[in-house]
């Protein structure tokens, strides 16, 4: 009914549809919005988000979570520009935040205590002040003597720290590398599995300290159901073994983020069958589920865009220098981490080349031995994938501003974050009051 003949149903969406990023004639595009013209307007290296491809995999998320009592708290760590934290939080979410700092962003961007958890295994008498203060929904607390020292923080303010204790429920899982697993037997992460319910029995008597959940996180880019089951019903367990020896009941389960999105094609989380494996475990369980998506959320939403600076050939190899580095993108030198990397403008003809920065380190790559598109000086290169852990982990290393953020939506673009100057790089320092000779 109503099928139009000029639009059969394989057409590529018109422009204005686009969602993420797709490919025309005029080359790859962010949502509606050309690269190649973010690049020349804002210059390179520049991180590009699409607003839409975010508000995408909040709905997906939530259409998988809809028969639970839930709320989604953005992991703030992964992406904490004002402007995505702002759109999150029109989305109706809450944040998980892991510092003071990111406390500070996410009242900066409009989030009330009530939508915050505070995780994190090391936090300061500072920050708990201040999380306290700010009267945060919970904090997730990782160890006993956290716990004392939260207890008496709250009590020298009169005031009431809500608590979840993060249990580690000592799963293996299967990430793609050994730095993102965080549920293991050993790790620093958490309140080793035996020891939660002497913690909890402790917890129950301290003052200003109320117990009113779990929580868990066993790692980042999870693709598989089986840590999250196995790790839940170890909760579920907990849960139960306090209740009837603190004569409390908990009211939060807090089960972390991880969920994988995809780098190369296959490695993403089915996310319905996500949804329908925690349901059917936490339907029935009276307790109100969080969960703390990070890269789920902004992961695929964002590319670096970075300009060929050089080619050159040596030992054999083909290289192509790029004007982005680790400084702006770690994840491929401190993860090995895989991202797909194209050329903005089609090409036509691959080459095998090693794709690196222009910082003075071996370990300055984005790619090693990838099959790539031959690009030349001055041709564009988007590296995708990188809206989580990309911008929020750059340095100013080799004394290299950072990149600018643009955030796409539609057919409109906006710089979220300026590119830094070089009086950026030593404002706080205290030699920087004087200026370079011949500078007034
Ligand atoms: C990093 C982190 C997250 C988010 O992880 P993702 O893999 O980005 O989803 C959630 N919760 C805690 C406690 C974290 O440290």
């Amino acid at each position: 009914m109503g099928k139009s003949v000029l639009t059969p149903k394989n057409a590529a969406p018109a422009r204005a549809e686009r969602i993420g990023f797709s490919r025309t004639v005029e080359g790859l595009l962010c949502d509606a919005v050309p690269l190649e013209r973010i690049a020349t307007e804002c210059g390179t290296p520049c991180y590009v988000y699409s607003a839409n491809q975010i508000r995408t995999q909040y709905g997906k998320l939530e259409e998988a979570l809809r028969g639970l009592d839930h709320r989604l708290h953005y992991s703030v760590k992964a992406n904490s520009n004002l402007a995505i934290l702002r759109l999150i939080r029109e989305l109706g979410a809450g944040v998980d935040i892991v510092s003071g700092g990111e406390l500070y962003r996410a009242l900066a961007a409009g989030f009330s205590g009530e939508d915050i958890v505070f995780s994190g295994v090391g936090k300061t008498e500072r920050e708990m002040e201040e999380a306290l203060r700010a009267r945060v929904l919970l904090f997730n607390v990782e160890s006993e003597q956290e716990l004392h020292v939260l207890s008496a923080v709250a009590k020298r303010m009169g005031a009431h720290a809500s608590v979840a204790l993060r249990v580690n429920p000592e799963v293996m899982v299967d990430t793609p590398h050994h730095y993102t697993r965080t549920g293991g037997k050993g790790m620093k992460f958490g309140i080793p599995f035996d020891e939660v319910l002497a913690v909890a029995r402790a917890g129950v008597d301290l003052p200003n300290i109320e117990l009113i959940g779990l929580d868990m996180h066993v790692g980042s880019q999870i693709s598989q159901l089986a840590p999250y089951e196995a790790g839940l019903q170890r909760l579920l367990h907990l849960r139960g073994e306090i209740e009837s020896a603190g004569n409390i009941r908990l009211r939060y389960l807090d089960m972390g983020g991880g969920l994988a999105v995809a780098y190369e094609l296959d490695d993403a989380i089915d996310v319905g069958a996500f949804g329908k494996a925690i349901t059917d475990l936490l339907g029935s369980q009276r307790l109100r589920i969080l969960l703390e998506p990070g890269r789920f959320l902004v992961g695929n939403a964002g590319v670096l865009l970075t300009r060929v600076l050089y080619r050159k050939r040596s030992g054999g190899k083909n290289f192509i220098i790029t004007d982005a580095g680790m400084n702006d993108l770690l994840r491929p030198s401190h993860y090995n981490a895989y991202h797909r990397i194209e050329a903005v403008k089609q090409i036509g003809v691959g080459t095998v080349a090693d794709v690196v920065g222009p910082v003075c380190e071996s370990g300055d790559f984005l790619a090693l031995d990838r099959q790539i598109d031959d690009v030349v000086r001055d041709d564009l290169l988007a590296v995708h994938s990188a809206g989580a852990y990309g911008f929020v982990m750059a340095s100013n290393y080799n004394s290299r501003p950072r990149p600018p953020e643009v955030l796409v939506d539609g057919s409109t673009f906006q710089v979220i974050t300026q590119r830094e100057s070089y009086e950026d790089l030593v404002r706080a320092e205290l030699a920087a009051e004087r200026q370079p000779k011949g500078k007034k």
